[in-house]
């Protein structure tokens, strides 16, 4: 078995890999990307590191096969964030790297398994990693692993130890194998110097620091309330999948290649620990949380008709609970991509008797309703599958069930104005505007808040959210494009005088953004 040659690991190496950028950039000459100075090749600075993440994530996040998706990102959310707390209790993470590192997830539409620490505390996940897993558990083992090269600074000091590379090269490099990634062209483009191709193979994470993030990493998802025994499982699914042919569906390996010594390290820790006892709500969420990373990342039109087919299958409703939850949820979910919404309709009633009395599982089958509805262009039919949530004060709405009654309150606004649906959707919009508050970094959240204020009429709010949507995607141009044109608006009076509070709000933001524009512009690289 080949893994990996020592070249493409070398490609490879820093951060992992296969990422789902698109190859634009990489054809510009590494002198116009503009990168920031890393300082003189001692570990480079907090401010520095975070840039430079910034700058990788601003073409993630541009990249089309960057996925939001409110559902998926609540599940990732709801394991990222007791890992993140659990860090900061056991010293891990320092007050200081909180503050100044992102600390986001970003989901690839990308079949392969992978996931992978970026600069600046950015972390990338593949959705096949999310559909291999069989536990939450799995799961945050890998997130807790990636976790911890961020907070022992793994990659500023693999970074650091370049000192013979000048800064915009090393950016331009992990730019470049992010882009090898995903095609022929992206690879070539990648070779941004003769010089790059031979320190690659110096920017791996060391054997030692792969170590230091099983066992740091394992105590993380101890302290997080996981069962540990989680991080021996996907061990035992990678070595599996090892010992398979290469094929690519495993990029995860090439960046962080077991070694029998990290198996028995993991194997020892673990015989010291009792099992946790496994909880169904927690199974039935992942069963379907995989099915859905499955069903999303595109698998063509023969698998999701298997997997469609898969529900009628004689024997499913003697499978355990959560594996039949799994079938029924993804094959929900391949009609709805399949366009054939009436078998969808007929699988409903299935999976709210599998859901029984399990609330959890339950929202989530009321949240496949209303996504139907959306595929059916029947807003009414999404704002009926959300009353229980309507019912509820807004300030307890959660993210999925806010953003959906966001869209579907705007398009019916838009279609009919009516006095019922005008209050619908400024409930909806004040919900939305309280979570931008506490979440200014949420881009999806500002992108519909700008929609639904469009609905309402509020060119101006509009226009400053949509902006804000781009500073949080790291793309200060188009922030200030917008804001721009906000301020123009405002000037010219099209904007109603109630808004001359917003008028402040969208000068003082737009000196910001353009601000910030100005710095990256300084940051030119070194000649
Ligand atoms: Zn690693």
């Amino acid at each position: 078995m080949k893994l990996t040659s020592p070249k493409s690991k070398a490609l490879i190496a820093l951060l992992a890999t296969s990422l789902w950028l698109t190859p634009v950039w990489s054809q510009l000459p590494p002198s116009s990307q503009g990168l920031p100075s890393l300082g003189d090749g001692a570990d480079i600075t907090l401010s520095a590191e975070r840039k430079l993440g910034d700058r990788i994530a601003r073409e993630l996040y541009r990249d089309p096969d960057y996925l939001e998706d409110p559902v998926l990102d609540e599940y990732l959310q709801n394991i990222w964030q007791p890992l993140v707390k659990g860090a900061q209790a056991r010293g891990e993470l320092t007050p200081e790297l909180q503050e100044r590192f992102a600390w986001k997830i970003l989901i690839g539409r990308d079949r392969s398994v992978n996931a992978f620490a970026l600069p600046g505390g950015y972390l990338g996940i593949h959705l096949g990693l999310i559909s291999v897993v069989n536990t939450r558990d799995e799961l945050a083992s890998v997130m807790a692993h990636e976790l911890s090269h961020v907070t022992q600074r793994h990659i500023s000091r693999s970074m650091g130890d370049q000192a013979r590379m000048t800064p915009w090269l090393i950016g331009a490099m992990i730019l470049g194998m992010l882009a090898a990634g995903k095609s022929a062209q992206g690879a070539q483009a990648m070779i941004v110097g003769g010089q790059a191709v031979a320190a690659q193979s110096q920017l791996n994470f060391s054997r030692d620091m792969e170590r230091e993030a099983d066992r740091i990493g394992y105590g993380v998802m101890s302290e997080a309330g996981f069962d540990t025994q989680g991080f021996v499982t996907m061990f035992g699914k990678l070595q599996q999948a090892s010992g398979l042919n290469d094929n690519g569906g495993f990029p995860y390996l090439r960046s962080h290649p077991l070694s029998t010594e990290r198996m028995a390290d993991m194997q020892a820790r673990q015989q010291l620990q009792t099992p946790k006892a496994s909880n169904l709500d927690n199974d039935l969420i992942q069963a379907m949380m995989s099915s859905r990373a499955r069903v999303l990342a595109q698998p063509g039109v023969d698998a999701l008709r298997a997997w469609a087919n898969e529900a009628s299958d004689k024997g499913v409703e003697q499978l355990p609970v959560a594996k039949r939850m799994g079938i029924l949820y993804g094959a929900y979910l391949s009609f709805l991509q399949l366009r054939d919404f009436q078998p969808a309709r007929g699988l409903l009633l299935r999976l709210k008797k599998t859901a029984g009395e399990h609330p959890p599982a339950m929202r989530l089958v009321q949240l496949l309703e209303t996504e139907l509805a959306f595929k059916e262009d029947d807003m009414r039919g999404a704002i009926q599958s959300l009353s229980a949530v309507t019912r509820q004060a807004p300030s307890s709405w959660q993210r999925p069930e806010m953003i959906f009654l966001a869209q579907a309150s705007s398009r019916l606004q838009v279609a009919a104005p009516t006095q019922n649906n005008a209050e619908l959707l400024a409930s909806a919009t004040s919900a939305l505007q309280r979570h931008v508050l506490l979440n200014p970094q949420d881009a999806q959240a500002w992108q519909i808040l700008a929609t639904a204020l469009s609905a309402q009429g509020r060119p101006l709010a509009s226009l400053r959210a949509e902006g804000e949507a781009q500073l949080a995607r790291m793309d200060v141009g188009a922030a200030v494009d917008r804001l721009r044109a906000a301020q123009d608006a405002s000037r010219k009076g099209t904007a109603q005088m109630s808004d001359h509070i917003e008028a402040s709000i969208v000068d003082a933001r737009l000196r910001f953004a353009q601000g910030l524009l100005k710095e990256q512009m300084m940051e030119r690289p070194e000649r």
